[in-house]
Protein backbone atom coordinates (compact mmCIF):
# COMPACT_ATOMS: atom_id res chain seq x y z
CA UNK A 1 0.00 0.00 0.00
CA UNK A 2 1.34 3.87 -0.84
CA UNK A 3 1.37 6.50 1.67
CA UNK A 4 -2.05 8.26 1.99
CA UNK A 5 -3.39 10.98 4.81
CA UNK A 6 -6.29 9.41 6.41
CA UNK A 7 -9.18 12.05 7.45
CA UNK A 8 -12.83 11.48 9.36
CA UNK A 9 -15.11 14.35 8.53
CA UNK A 10 -17.93 14.30 10.69
CA UNK A 11 -21.01 16.20 7.83
CA UNK A 12 -20.92 16.02 3.85
CA UNK A 13 -19.92 19.14 3.21
CA UNK A 14 -16.76 18.52 5.14
CA UNK A 15 -15.89 15.27 3.50
CA UNK A 16 -17.00 16.94 -0.19
CA UNK A 17 -14.38 19.98 0.97
CA UNK A 18 -11.84 17.26 1.39
CA UNK A 19 -11.84 15.59 -1.37
CA UNK A 20 -12.32 18.55 -3.62
CA UNK A 21 -8.89 19.22 -5.93
CA UNK A 22 -7.09 16.49 -4.62
CA UNK A 23 -6.03 12.92 -5.81
CA UNK A 24 -8.69 11.66 -2.94
CA UNK A 25 -10.58 9.27 -2.61
CA UNK A 26 -13.70 8.26 0.12
CA UNK A 27 -13.86 5.07 1.62
CA UNK A 28 -17.06 3.50 2.91
CA UNK A 29 -16.57 -0.15 3.57
CA UNK A 30 -13.29 -0.67 1.99
CA UNK A 31 -14.28 -4.18 0.58
CA UNK A 32 -13.68 -2.96 -2.83
CA UNK A 33 -11.27 0.03 -2.51
CA UNK A 34 -8.68 -1.54 0.26
CA UNK A 35 -7.68 -4.60 -1.64
CA UNK A 36 -6.90 -2.61 -4.67
CA UNK A 37 -4.64 -0.28 -1.91
CA UNK A 38 -3.25 -3.37 -0.75
CA UNK A 39 -1.86 -4.43 -4.12
CA UNK A 40 -1.06 -0.95 -5.12
CA UNK A 41 -3.29 -1.03 -7.99
CA UNK A 42 -4.63 2.44 -7.10
CA UNK A 43 -3.00 5.24 -5.55
CA UNK A 44 -4.27 8.40 -3.47
CA UNK A 45 -3.01 10.78 -1.74
CA UNK A 46 -5.60 11.27 1.12
CA UNK A 47 -8.39 8.39 1.78
CA UNK A 48 -11.63 10.25 3.34
CA UNK A 49 -13.79 7.76 5.77
CA UNK A 50 -17.12 8.93 5.81
CA UNK A 51 -18.21 6.59 8.77
CA UNK A 52 -18.24 9.05 11.43
CA UNK A 53 -20.84 11.02 9.46
CA UNK A 54 -24.15 10.92 10.87
CA UNK A 55 -27.63 10.40 9.00
CA UNK A 56 -25.75 8.42 6.19
CA UNK A 57 -27.03 4.67 7.95
CA UNK A 58 -30.34 3.15 8.29
CA UNK A 59 -33.30 2.72 7.12
CA UNK A 60 -36.94 4.73 6.89
CA UNK A 61 -40.30 3.84 5.13
CA UNK A 62 -41.71 6.75 3.94
CA UNK A 63 -45.42 6.22 2.56
CA UNK A 64 -44.57 3.86 -0.82
CA UNK A 65 -40.59 4.55 -0.55
CA UNK A 66 -37.75 3.24 1.46
CA UNK A 67 -34.81 5.20 2.24
CA UNK A 68 -31.69 3.81 2.96
CA UNK A 69 -28.42 5.42 4.04
CA UNK A 70 -25.84 5.06 1.92
CA UNK A 71 -23.50 4.03 4.36
CA UNK A 72 -25.85 1.55 5.64
CA UNK A 73 -24.36 -2.63 5.43
CA UNK A 74 -25.69 -5.29 3.84
CA UNK A 75 -25.99 -7.03 6.89
CA UNK A 76 -28.47 -4.12 7.85
CA UNK A 77 -30.50 -4.45 5.37
CA UNK A 78 -30.99 -8.22 5.05
CA UNK A 79 -31.96 -8.16 8.45
CA UNK A 80 -33.96 -4.83 8.74
CA UNK A 81 -37.74 -6.17 9.54
CA UNK A 82 -38.97 -2.20 7.47
CA UNK A 83 -37.15 -4.12 4.13
CA UNK A 84 -38.10 -7.34 4.76
CA UNK A 85 -42.03 -6.16 5.13
CA UNK A 86 -41.60 -3.63 2.40
CA UNK A 87 -39.47 -5.25 -0.03
CA UNK A 88 -38.45 -8.60 0.88
CA UNK A 89 -36.50 -8.87 -2.33
CA UNK A 90 -34.12 -6.48 -1.11
CA UNK A 91 -33.36 -8.11 1.89
CA UNK A 92 -32.70 -11.26 -0.01
CA UNK A 93 -30.34 -9.53 -2.18
CA UNK A 94 -28.33 -8.10 0.93
CA UNK A 95 -28.21 -11.38 2.17
CA UNK A 96 -26.96 -13.09 -0.60
CA UNK A 97 -23.76 -10.96 -0.58
CA UNK A 98 -20.53 -12.21 -0.61
CA UNK A 99 -19.92 -13.74 2.90
CA UNK A 100 -20.35 -12.06 6.98
CA UNK A 101 -17.39 -9.93 6.96
CA UNK A 102 -18.30 -8.58 3.43
CA UNK A 103 -21.47 -8.20 4.47
CA UNK A 104 -20.99 -6.34 8.20
CA UNK A 105 -18.12 -4.03 6.35
CA UNK A 106 -19.67 -3.29 2.98
CA UNK A 107 -21.95 -0.66 2.15
CA UNK A 108 -25.02 -0.28 -0.26
CA UNK A 109 -23.09 3.12 -1.03
CA UNK A 110 -20.25 1.37 -1.55
CA UNK A 111 -21.19 -1.14 -3.67
CA UNK A 112 -22.83 1.12 -6.28
CA UNK A 113 -20.48 3.63 -6.51
CA UNK A 114 -17.92 0.86 -7.02
CA UNK A 115 -20.55 -0.42 -10.16
CA UNK A 116 -18.73 -3.60 -10.45
CA UNK A 117 -20.59 -5.58 -13.25
CA UNK A 118 -21.13 -8.75 -10.89
CA UNK A 119 -22.46 -6.16 -8.01
CA UNK A 120 -26.06 -7.63 -6.58
CA UNK A 121 -27.71 -4.08 -6.03
CA UNK A 122 -27.45 -2.29 -9.61
CA UNK A 123 -30.30 -5.05 -10.51
CA UNK A 124 -32.35 -3.67 -7.66
CA UNK A 125 -31.81 0.14 -8.48
CA UNK A 126 -32.98 -0.69 -12.20
CA UNK A 127 -35.86 -3.49 -11.21
CA UNK A 128 -37.02 -1.20 -8.33
CA UNK A 129 -36.59 2.73 -10.34
CA UNK A 130 -34.90 3.81 -7.57
CA UNK A 131 -33.18 7.05 -6.92
CA UNK A 132 -30.00 7.47 -6.03
CA UNK A 133 -29.65 10.74 -4.28
CA UNK A 134 -26.13 12.63 -3.40
CA UNK A 135 -25.20 15.73 -1.88
CA UNK A 136 -25.98 17.57 -5.04
CA UNK A 137 -28.81 15.74 -6.77
CA UNK A 138 -31.35 13.15 -7.66
CA UNK A 139 -30.09 10.39 -10.27
CA UNK A 140 -32.88 8.01 -11.12
CA UNK A 141 -31.56 4.42 -11.37
CA UNK A 142 -32.02 3.98 -14.72
CA UNK A 143 -28.77 6.39 -15.56
CA UNK A 144 -26.77 5.76 -12.65
CA UNK A 145 -24.78 3.04 -14.31
CA UNK A 146 -22.85 4.32 -17.18
CA UNK A 147 -20.74 0.92 -17.94
CA UNK A 148 -17.44 -1.18 -16.35
CA UNK A 149 -16.90 0.34 -13.07
CA UNK A 150 -18.30 3.38 -14.30
CA UNK A 151 -21.53 5.96 -12.85
CA UNK A 152 -22.91 9.15 -13.72
CA UNK A 153 -20.97 10.35 -10.31
CA UNK A 154 -19.64 13.69 -11.07
CA UNK A 155 -16.18 14.06 -9.25
CA UNK A 156 -16.53 15.25 -5.04
CA UNK A 157 -19.94 13.98 -5.60
CA UNK A 158 -21.11 11.58 -1.97
CA UNK A 159 -23.82 9.33 -2.46
CA UNK A 160 -25.95 9.97 1.00
CA UNK A 161 -29.02 7.92 0.53
CA UNK A 162 -30.86 5.45 -2.49
CA UNK A 163 -34.96 5.62 -2.46
CA UNK A 164 -36.75 2.35 -3.59
CA UNK A 165 -40.64 2.47 -4.58
CA UNK A 166 -42.01 0.06 -2.65
CA UNK A 167 -43.74 -2.45 -5.63
CA UNK A 168 -46.72 -4.66 -5.44
CA UNK A 169 -43.89 -7.57 -5.53
CA UNK A 170 -40.27 -8.27 -6.52
CA UNK A 171 -38.01 -11.49 -6.99
CA UNK A 172 -34.44 -11.84 -7.26
CA UNK A 173 -32.44 -14.76 -8.00
CA UNK A 174 -28.60 -15.17 -8.97
CA UNK A 175 -26.27 -17.57 -10.09
CA UNK A 176 -23.57 -17.09 -7.15
CA UNK A 177 -19.90 -16.97 -8.26
CA UNK A 178 -19.12 -20.19 -5.99
CA UNK A 179 -15.84 -18.38 -4.73
CA UNK A 180 -17.09 -14.19 -4.10
CA UNK A 181 -20.69 -15.11 -4.05
CA UNK A 182 -20.50 -12.23 -6.66
CA UNK A 183 -23.64 -12.56 -9.73
CA UNK A 184 -22.51 -14.84 -12.89
CA UNK A 185 -25.82 -13.95 -13.59
CA UNK A 186 -28.17 -12.09 -11.50
CA UNK A 187 -31.90 -10.74 -12.15
CA UNK A 188 -34.09 -8.54 -9.94
CA UNK A 189 -37.94 -8.65 -11.18
CA UNK A 190 -40.27 -6.14 -9.68
CA UNK A 191 -44.43 -5.93 -10.20
CA UNK A 192 -45.51 -2.33 -9.50
CA UNK A 193 -48.71 -0.18 -10.54
CA UNK A 194 -46.99 1.06 -13.58
CA UNK A 195 -46.01 -2.08 -15.20
CA UNK A 196 -43.36 -4.25 -14.82
CA UNK A 197 -39.50 -3.95 -14.27
CA UNK A 198 -37.01 -6.79 -15.12
CA UNK A 199 -33.27 -5.81 -14.42
CA UNK A 200 -30.22 -7.99 -15.07
CA UNK A 201 -26.85 -7.82 -13.43
CA UNK A 202 -23.28 -9.78 -14.12
CA UNK A 203 -23.85 -10.44 -17.84
CA UNK A 204 -23.28 -6.68 -19.03
CA UNK A 205 -20.29 -4.01 -18.70
CA UNK A 206 -23.19 -2.80 -16.35
CA UNK A 207 -26.47 -3.96 -15.42
CA UNK A 208 -29.60 -3.67 -18.03
CA UNK A 209 -33.32 -3.61 -18.02
CA UNK A 210 -34.38 -6.64 -19.78
CA UNK A 211 -37.24 -5.31 -22.13
CA UNK A 212 -38.60 -8.17 -24.04
CA UNK A 213 -39.93 -9.74 -20.48
CA UNK A 214 -40.88 -6.81 -19.15
CA UNK A 215 -43.02 -6.42 -21.97
CA UNK A 216 -44.38 -10.27 -21.78
CA UNK A 217 -44.86 -10.28 -18.06
CA UNK A 218 -46.56 -6.92 -18.20
CA UNK A 219 -49.27 -8.97 -20.13
CA UNK A 220 -49.32 -11.72 -17.88
CA UNK A 221 -46.38 -11.74 -14.29
CA UNK A 222 -46.23 -15.55 -14.41
CA UNK A 223 -43.20 -17.32 -15.93
CA UNK A 224 -45.15 -18.92 -18.21
CA UNK A 225 -45.24 -15.75 -20.06
CA UNK A 226 -41.37 -15.90 -20.64
CA UNK A 227 -41.99 -19.45 -22.45
CA UNK A 228 -41.17 -17.83 -25.78
CA UNK A 229 -38.31 -15.17 -24.71
CA UNK A 230 -34.62 -15.64 -25.48
CA UNK A 231 -31.75 -12.69 -24.95
CA UNK A 232 -29.33 -12.48 -28.07
CA UNK A 233 -25.71 -14.00 -26.21
CA UNK A 234 -24.14 -11.28 -28.22
CA UNK A 235 -22.74 -8.73 -26.35
CA UNK A 236 -23.18 -10.49 -23.21
CA UNK A 237 -19.58 -11.45 -20.85
CA UNK A 238 -17.98 -14.30 -21.33
CA UNK A 239 -15.01 -15.19 -19.12
CA UNK A 240 -13.55 -18.61 -17.66
CA UNK A 241 -16.78 -19.04 -15.66
CA UNK A 242 -19.33 -18.85 -18.09
CA UNK A 243 -19.71 -17.94 -21.99
CA UNK A 244 -21.91 -15.67 -23.07
CA UNK A 245 -24.58 -18.27 -24.50
CA UNK A 246 -24.41 -19.81 -20.69
CA UNK A 247 -25.40 -16.40 -19.20
CA UNK A 248 -27.40 -16.13 -21.97
CA UNK A 249 -29.56 -19.41 -20.93
CA UNK A 250 -29.09 -18.39 -17.36
CA UNK A 251 -30.76 -14.92 -17.95
CA UNK A 252 -33.82 -17.03 -19.11
CA UNK A 253 -33.80 -19.56 -16.86
CA UNK A 254 -33.19 -16.93 -13.57
CA UNK A 255 -36.12 -14.42 -14.68
CA UNK A 256 -38.50 -16.95 -14.55
CA UNK A 257 -37.40 -18.03 -10.85
CA UNK A 258 -37.20 -14.42 -9.94
CA UNK A 259 -41.25 -13.99 -11.10
CA UNK A 260 -42.16 -17.29 -9.31
CA UNK A 261 -40.11 -15.71 -6.38
CA UNK A 262 -42.04 -12.38 -6.52
CA UNK A 263 -45.41 -14.67 -7.05
CA UNK A 264 -44.45 -16.59 -3.47
CA UNK A 265 -43.08 -13.86 -1.17
C1 LIG B 1 -14.67 -11.32 -1.00
C2 LIG B 1 -15.71 -10.36 -1.50
C3 LIG B 1 -16.92 -10.84 -1.94
C4 LIG B 1 -17.90 -9.97 -2.41
N1 LIG B 1 -19.07 -10.50 -2.87
C5 LIG B 1 -20.00 -9.66 -3.35
C6 LIG B 1 -21.24 -10.16 -3.83
O1 LIG B 1 -21.55 -11.36 -3.77
N2 LIG B 1 -22.13 -9.27 -4.33
C7 LIG B 1 -21.88 -7.91 -4.36
O2 LIG B 1 -22.72 -7.15 -4.83
N3 LIG B 1 -20.74 -7.41 -3.89
C8 LIG B 1 -19.80 -8.24 -3.37
N4 LIG B 1 -18.65 -7.71 -2.89
C9 LIG B 1 -18.48 -6.23 -2.85
C10 LIG B 1 -19.03 -5.66 -1.53
O3 LIG B 1 -20.39 -5.90 -1.56
C11 LIG B 1 -18.91 -4.12 -1.24
O4 LIG B 1 -20.15 -3.52 -1.13
C12 LIG B 1 -18.28 -3.35 -2.26
O5 LIG B 1 -17.01 -3.94 -2.34
C13 LIG B 1 -18.03 -1.86 -1.97
O6 LIG B 1 -18.65 -1.38 -0.80
P1 LIG B 1 -17.81 -0.70 0.36
O7 LIG B 1 -18.78 -0.06 1.27
O8 LIG B 1 -16.86 -1.67 0.94
O9 LIG B 1 -17.03 0.47 -0.42
P2 LIG B 1 -15.49 0.86 -0.50
O10 LIG B 1 -14.68 -0.32 -0.87
O11 LIG B 1 -15.09 1.62 0.70
O12 LIG B 1 -15.57 1.89 -1.73
C14 LIG B 1 -15.82 1.42 -3.03
C15 LIG B 1 -15.87 2.61 -3.99
O13 LIG B 1 -17.04 3.39 -3.75
C16 LIG B 1 -16.69 4.76 -3.43
N5 LIG B 1 -17.66 5.18 -2.42
C17 LIG B 1 -17.92 4.55 -1.25
N6 LIG B 1 -18.94 5.16 -0.62
C18 LIG B 1 -19.34 6.19 -1.41
C19 LIG B 1 -20.36 7.19 -1.30
N7 LIG B 1 -21.20 7.25 -0.26
N8 LIG B 1 -20.47 8.09 -2.30
C20 LIG B 1 -19.66 8.05 -3.38
N9 LIG B 1 -18.66 7.13 -3.54
C21 LIG B 1 -18.52 6.21 -2.56
C22 LIG B 1 -15.25 4.69 -2.93
O14 LIG B 1 -14.56 5.91 -3.12
C23 LIG B 1 -14.69 3.58 -3.83
O15 LIG B 1 -14.40 4.08 -5.11
C24 LIG B 1 -17.66 -8.56 -2.41
C25 LIG B 1 -16.44 -8.06 -1.94
C26 LIG B 1 -15.47 -8.95 -1.49
C27 LIG B 1 -14.17 -8.37 -0.98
Amino acid sequence: MYDFTYHRPDSVTHAAGLIANREAKLLAGGMSLLPSLKLRLARYSDLVDLKSIQGLRGVTRDGGTLIIGALTQHAVVAASDIVRQAIPALAVLAGGIGDPLVRNRGTIGGSIANADPAADYPSSLLGLGATVITQEREIPGDDFFKGLFETALTPGEIITAVRFPIPERAGYVKLPHPASRFAMVGVFVAKTADGVRVAVTGAGASAFRFRDAERALGANFSPVALSKIAIDPAGLNSDIHASAEYRAHAIGVLTKRAVAAAIAA
